[in-house]
């Protein structure tokens, strides 16, 4: 037990342990061993949590927005001294390379603070002359946020809501995914040590049904950001709209790399293999449908191939790791029963398939699977259409644009994707007509914090990102004033 982090909720500026003596056991993914367990937190956590976020509101909304920002800015900069604590926390809990841990988890965790505080500094609210009158838009909080977060890129996506929900004035009680508590933990560390007011921030540890569940449907709860499953996400709709809670759901997705004749295979190929495979290919925003034009459909797979079986998938501490581990024994399975259900659907498999061959001895017990290259499936096969959410990508040719367009339309997902051409604006044009919230031409993950970010059908409700968080995470209130 010795080596095994126990982690404790932050409830009020105190660390706290849960009411009930459960537990969660939390595993490395790379070598199935236990690192660390978290609280099994209950309703009455989520109760304290609230009550203490209800307490602080009123001294935090009282604050200047740049008074705020000055508060972002000093954990920016706490969290840029543990930067690396925080990427080799994030590498150990996730099972993902080191080397990306460090280049986006960490980084980005930094970046969303720093990114918020500017907007803070920056925020102006909007004036409309009317002949007889004026009107002034007022940005209050909304009052006590709910942040609930999955395991793929932890700090990233906590950040990212913590960061925008303290800036307007909200107070908040962030629910990590059970997964990956560690870096929660560890920004809740930072929160302490630089000393925000007792309440602004509130961490309770816990899986979903016990901990989400009465944090989404609490009374006093105003506000719910959520980012994970799309089944999960239905769930937390419901559970929120009898208190007509404000609501953002930022769900999972099906995306098409759209591969057009003209493209420059050899120079677009790493950006391709990267928004194929990426953490495993565990991010959301992964082209997991490769459409690539009929006239150079063979090349392409010859040259795909060539790059991703040189990909190093192996120990995540390895600076020259490409791969790590997927997150969980169960997930492992469901990303292989989909590679079974790939062959039963008529699908040929032309790399990976499994486990890598060769992964030390000392990583045997982890959760690995070796990118996955799946041809010949029908772009409407369940493998083609529904998320797998691991390093698996199937391969299906098109004939003209408004072909690719419509298997790109043939998911109840719309969260992003990609188009590799040499004509942008051609690609511009086809971005458009693609259901899906973002959409990348010639680039992928590319991202600017000011843009809006989320998906359309099943991928989600509502947008976050620069402008767009911040009225998400504040009430605009319009007040007239007749001259
Ligand atoms: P998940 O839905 O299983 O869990 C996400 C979070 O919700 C966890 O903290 C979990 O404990 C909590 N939760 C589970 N049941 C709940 C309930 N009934 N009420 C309240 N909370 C509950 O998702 P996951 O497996 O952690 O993450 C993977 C999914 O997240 C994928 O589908 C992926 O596409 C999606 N995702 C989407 C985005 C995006 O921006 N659209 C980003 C990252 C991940």
């Amino acid at each position: 037990m010795s080596d095994i982090i126990e982690l404790s909720n932050f409830i009020n500026g105190e660390w706290r342990p849960a009411y009930c003596d459960h537990w969660i056991d939390d595993f490395s993914p790379a070598n199935g061993a236990q690192i660390a367990r978290i609280p099994c937190s209950s309703g009455e956590d989520i109760d304290a949590a609230v009550e203490a976020a209800l307490d602080a509101a009123e001294g935090w909304r009282n604050l200047s927005i740049t008074e705020r920002a000055e508060w972002l800015e000093k954990i920016a900069d706490a969290l840029e001294n543990r930067a690396e604590e925080v990427a080799q926390l994030e590498s150990l809990d996730t099972g993902k390379p080191i080397s990306l841990a460090r280049s986006v988890d960490a980084a980005r965790s930094v970046a969303n603070f720093r990114f918020f505080a500017e907007q803070g500094r920056n925020f102006d609210s909007e004036i409309f002359e009317m002949s007889d009158a004026t009107n002034r838009v007022v940005y209050k909080p909304v009052g006590v946020a709910g942040l609930i977060t999955p395991w793929n890129l932890p700090l990233y996506l906590l950040s990212w809501k913590v960061a925008p929900a303290i800036l307007m004035g909200n107070t908040v009680v962030a629910k990590p995914s059970e997964m990956t508590p560690m870096t929660a933990s560890l920004l809740a560390e930072v929160i302490e040590d630089v000393g925000l007011p007792k309440g602004v921030f509130n961490l309770v540890h816990g899986n979903g049904l016990d901990a989400g569940a009465p944090l989404t449907s609490h009374p006093d709860v105003n506000l719910i950001s959520f980012t994970g499953g799309t089944t999960t996400g239905r769930e937390v709709a419901k559970s929120a709209s009898s208190g007509f809670k404000k609501l953002s759901l930022e769900l999972g997705g099906k995306n098409a790399t759209i591969i057009r004749a003209d493209v420059d295979i050899e120079a677009m190929m790493p950006s391709i293999v990267r928004a194929s495979f990426l953490n495993q290919g565990q991010v959301c925003l992964c082209g997991s449908r490769i459409l690539i034009h009929e006239s150079i459909y063979d090349s392409f797979i010859d040259a795909f191939l060539n790059t991703v079986s040189n990909m190093v998938v192996g120990d995540p501490a390895d600076e020259h790791t490409e791969l790590g581990a997927l997150i969980s024994a169960a997930h492992r399975d469901k990303v292989l029963s989909y590679i079974d259900l790939a062959e039963e659907e008529g699908g040929d498999i032309l790399c990976g398939g499994g486990a890598p061959v060769g992964i030390p001895e000392a990583f045997q017990e982890g959760y690995w699977v070796s990118p996955t290259v799946i041809d010949g499936l029908p772009p409407d096969s369940r493998c083609a259409t529904e998320e797998i959410f691991g390093p698996v990508v199937t391969l299906h040719p098109f004939s003209d644009d408004q072909e690719a367009i419509e298997i790109a339309n043939m998911t109840d997902y719309g969260l992003a994707g990609s188009i590799w051409t040499a004509d942008s604006d051609a690609g511009s044009a086809m971005a458009e007509q693609i259901d899906s919230g973002m959409i990348w031409v010639n680039c992928w993950l590319h991202r600017d914090l000011r843009v809006p970010f989320g998906g359309v059908k099943n991928s989600g409700v509502g947008r976050e990102g620069g402008r767009w968080s911040l009225g998400f995470f504040s009430e605009a209130i319009n007040i007239c004033v007749k001259h």
